[in-house]
């Protein structure tokens, strides 16, 4: 009947890598999720561009190049903002910073592009103020050149993914991100998530999985949800983790227990009730 399971599910587009996994499945109490990627569609769109001592143009351009090497949801949105074919030859050094953005030289003009994370620890003085979206700061050659706001928008799936979660009896739904409070908190409160944890590095998540771990009973399972980008260590400490495989990384598919072939979260709920009737059918 695992195979039964197993098979059941795969026709529903979710891939079980094992029958341990279906079973730790059913046993399940929380479910963290990733924002971008997972729960938003992490296609960013640029919704305001202030530039300070260069053009708008010359900011997107720039930032574009810096970006143009990474497959962040962010680099790649900018990178279709700019719109045109980038040429290689002017790009000649390049740092991606997981958590915080990306350093490059570009026309031999050192850019750094990222969050006020990354505008700390370069020493750079940034704009302060409230901001709404997902704020991309710019230094060219140490000074501070504007900032580009993105927003990314939920996955129409999303709201119906947490609701069956719930529906199914599930005690927590937690959502995990490095974005900024404003964005997470926004997100939060639209989907009706219990928890949403922001402001965090790739390694901040592992130690907030460890932290729900701490609170809850040992046999009662943690499922966590992720791209893979910058989230496989997420994806291998909890007790089941599940990629979503159409955006997903080839590291996600890879590390990952469980994998949802298609765009949807609420495959989530669904792969929970297929394991739950198969143990019963098991027992
Ligand atoms: P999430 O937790 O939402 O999946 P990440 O951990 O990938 O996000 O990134 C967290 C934050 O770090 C982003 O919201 C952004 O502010 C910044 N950041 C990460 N990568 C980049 C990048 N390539 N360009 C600009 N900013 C970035
Ligand atoms: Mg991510």
């Amino acid at each position: 009947s695992f195979f039964g399971g197993i098979g059941g599910a795969s026709r529903k587009g979710i891939l079980v890598k094992g029958s341990n996994y279906l079973e730790a499945l059913a046993k399940t109490e929380i479910v963290v999720f990733d924002k971008t990627g997972t729960l938003t569609k992490g296609v960013f769109r640029v919704q305001e561009i202030h530039s300070e001592g260069y053009s708008e143009e010359e900011l997107l351009e720039l930032t574009a190049y810096t970006e143009s090497y990474s497959n962040h949801p962010i680099s790649l949105s900018l990178k279709s903002a700019y719109g045109k074919e980038i040429d290689n030859s002017r790009i000649t050094d390049i740092e991606e910073i997981s958590g915080h953005g990306i350093i490059a030289v570009v026309d031999e003009k050192k850019v750094v592009a990222g969050n006020s994370k990354l505008m700390l620890k370069m020493n750079i003085p940034y704009y302060e103020g409230e901001l709404i979206g997902t704020v991309v700061h710019v230094a060219i050659d140490n000074q501070y050149a504007g900032y580009i706001i993105i927003a990314d928008e939920l996955k129409s799936d999303s709201t119906q993914a947490i609701k069956a979660l719930k529906a199914a009896g599930i005690k927590q739904t937690v959502m995990l991100t490095g974005d900024t409070k404003n964005v997470a908190s926004k997100v939060g409160e639209t989907l009706g998530l219990d928890k949403v944890y922001s402001d965090l590095l790739p390694g901040d998540k592992v130690d907030k999985l460890e932290e729900l771990f701490a609170q809850k009973p040992a046999n009662n399972k943690l499922a966590f949800v992720g791209d893979g980008i910058n989230d496989a260590p997420v994806l291998a400490r909890a007790d089941i983790g599940i990629a979503m495989g159409a955006l997903g990384s080839d590291a996600a598919i890879e590390a990952a227990d469980i994998v949802i072939m298609t765009d949807e979260p609420s495959k989530i709920a669904t792969a929970i009730k297929i394991s739950r009737k198969t143990l019963k059918i098991a027992q």
